[in-house]
């Protein structure tokens, strides 16, 4: 056994940049960071071949006081905390004292730098981690960097690196994220002497956006804000129209510090549930601001992660300050007439559109059944059947009951619902603002969702019983996963045991399900429960059974509505908090608004 030696100075700085210079990328972040804690207004970043050749970067901050300067690239040495304590409230991006030492250990690193009051500055070259003597040198006052031959010294590391365009961008992506946390700094990148980003300082973040994302995008995104516990929320977060395939356009930022958080993506997620697409990632800047004690920042060497103290609540804060936004916007889908876009008649609506009421608006309100909180059981749902006439309190629908009779005129009630089936798949009605279509499958599918949601939430589902069980002969993957998920399955008010040989039996159904082909539905049961790939949560699982039986539930195109039973559909809409998306995400509806119309007849001007 060979004996314990201390490691040279040299090696730990070597390891210390293989964890935190990965790549081009990482050394454009420490120095990012450094030039914002050195309060610079102005910071430019020069890169050359993807920065595998050469990476400066610029900054007008406090610059590095000549005595200073061979401490920055010492290990473990910093200006910015002293004590242990300081760690549990670092108001700074950096505090471990090791970028500079370990960016100079893997590369050809120059340093010049000089503070207001000095009247040169100094400059210090280091050679794959040889420091040389500190120079007087000419500088301007602020501080420069410049890095050439990165991960010479590491061929391992250096073989790793990708083309220059891949590793140009991730450095982009790292000069956005600064660029978005920091408006008011003046930013330029350039890419072997081209210009890429040149950003004039702002006070308006959105501004910052545009210049990045464009003007389609930035005019549809929604202000956030909200403030609980002593942390602020705010920020951006888009459209439910303006999707991507990933989650590239979610960022995140605390204090100032780009983050990256898997419980707040999932809060993010959560609240765009059901108003996206399945697969589709919704775009969000949202900025998090508390006391530095609140959240512990010495848990990743790239400072990537966090550790909240109380994580839930902020994935709280942020899935309702979202939600209860979404409640007060217009999300419907509006149909636009355009003479010159004809393949493109159907547009997501931005927020300035008209809100689709299909229905008068109610007495009292609508209570918010998201969180799973309060709901006042005076205002529960009636059952979401397009019955007729709809019951005013919850009926539990037999097996025997025929579901839908015949024909419709077109109908006008009470409530000043007029609507007329098309096609026996969509209703044509009159809104308050013009005229929309709805999806009577997806309207109906959203309704029954919500409803059904609230009742497993409440344990009130109303199941229905079968005298004699139903035995449903499976494949022994299908047979095992519903028995081992037959307690989860009993609070959606399923019955299922094991009968033996790959046989289950089924005593009692959700009564919503009506009539169910029992051999469909424990197949497509149990495919819902086994999601290939990943282990999905509970929650997720949960989520996917209630959209899958809304969707089995609910009136199907093609069927025949008679005038009651269309008017109890669209009333049921105004119960539910968003009626414009099935829990797929497609719209239930599609709004013309009068406006619309009479430009389109000619009607105006
Ligand atoms: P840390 O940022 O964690 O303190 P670094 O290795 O990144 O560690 O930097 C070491 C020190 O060098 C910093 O604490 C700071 O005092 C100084 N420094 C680095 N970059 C700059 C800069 N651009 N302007 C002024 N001082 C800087
Ligand atoms: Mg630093």
């Amino acid at each position: 056994m060979s004996r314990i030696q201390q490691l040279d100075a040299r090696i730990v700085n070597k390891i210390a940049a293989g964890e935190v210079i990965e790549r081009p990328a990482s050394v454009v972040k420490e120095l990012l960071e450094n030039s914002v804690d050195a309060l610079a207004t102005r910071i430019d970043v020069e890169i050359e071949e993807g920065g595998s050749q050469r990476i400066r970067v610029v900054d007008n901050g406090e610059g590095i006081h000549p005595d200073d300067i061979l401490l920055a690239v010492t290990a473990h040495a910093t200006s910015k905390i002293q004590t242990a304590e300081d760690l549990f409230g670092v108001h700074t991006m950096g505090f471990r004292g090791e970028a500079l030492a370990s960016i100079a250990e893997v590369s050809r690193f120059v340093i010049r730098s000089r503070t207001a009051d000095a009247l040169a500055g100094t400059e210090l070259i280091v050679d794959y981690g040889d420091v040389g003597t500190p120079q007087p040198a000419a500088a301007p006052i602020g501080t420069s960097f410049d890095i050439s031959g990165l991960f010479n010294n590491t061929p391992v590391r250096r073989k790793f690196l990708k083309r220059p365009s891949t590793e140009f961008g991730h450095i982009a992506e790292q000069f956005t994220r600064v660029a978005l946390a920091h408006p008011r700094l003046h930013m330029t990148l350039t890419h072997n002497d081209r210009d890429v980003f040149d950003l004039p300082p702002t006070d308006r973040l959105i501004e910052r956006l545009e210049l990045f994302y464009g003007r389609d995008v930035t005019e549809t995104l929604i202000w956030v804000e909200n403030e609980a516990g002593g942390c602020k929320l705010w920020g951006y977060v888009g459209h439910p129209s303006q999707t991507k395939s990933n989650r590239k356009g979610q960022y995140l930022f605390l204090n100032g510090r780009p983050i990256s958080d898997r419980s707040l993506s999932h809060a993010l997620t959560e609240a765009y549930r059901g108003l996206v697409m399945v697969g589709r990632q919704p775009i969000a800047f949202l900025f998090l601001e508390m006391p530095p004690e609140l959240a512990d920042v010495n848990v990743h060497p790239t400072k990537a992660e966090v550790r909240f103290q109380d994580s839930q609540q902020h994935y709280r804060q942020l899935l309702s300050t979202i939600r209860s936004t979404f409640l007060g916007l217009p999300l419907e889908t509006s149909l636009r007439v355009d003479a010159s876009d004809q393949h493109q008649a159907v547009e997501a609506g931005g927020p300035h559109q008209q809100r689709l009421a299909i229905a008068p608006a109610r007495g009292g309100t609508t209570p918010t059944r998201w969180s799973g909180s309060a709901t006042a059981a005076s205002d529960s749902p009636t059952y979401p059947q397009p019955t007729s006439p709809a019951p005013a309190s919850p009926t539990v629908p037999t097996a025997e009951e025929e579901p839908w009779s015949p024909p419709a005129q077109p109908t006008t009630t009470s409530g000043g619902v007029r609507g007329i089936q098309v096609h026996d798949c969509y209703l044509v009605i009159e809104t308050p603002d013009g005229v929309a279509i709805v999806d009577q499958h997806a309207l109906h599918e959203r309704v029954l969702y919500e409803y059904f949601k609230q009742r497993v939430l409440d344990e009130e589902v109303e199941r229905q019983k079968l005298l004699v069980p139903e035995s449903v002969e499976l494949s022994p993957r299908e047979a095992a996963v519903l028995i081992e998920q037959s307690e989860l399955l009993e609070s959606l008010g399923f019955g299922i045991e094991a009968f033996g040989n790959n046989t289950v039996l089924v005593q009692a159904y959700p009564a919503i399900l009506r009539k169910p082909d029992f051999d469909q539905l424990l197949q497509d049961l149990a495919d819902t429960l086994e999601q290939p790939g990943q282990s999905p949560s509970r929650r997720d699982i949960l989520e996917s059974l209630l959209q899958m039986m809304a969707c089995k539930a609910a009136i199907k195109a093609g069927h025949r509505l008679t005038a009651e039973e269309m008017d109890s559909l669209l009333e049921q809409s105004h119960l539910i908090d968003d009626a414009h998306h099935c829990p797929h995400g497609r719209p239930t509806a599609l709004a013309l608004s009068r406006a619309e119309l009479d430009r389109q007849f000619g009607r105006l001007g």
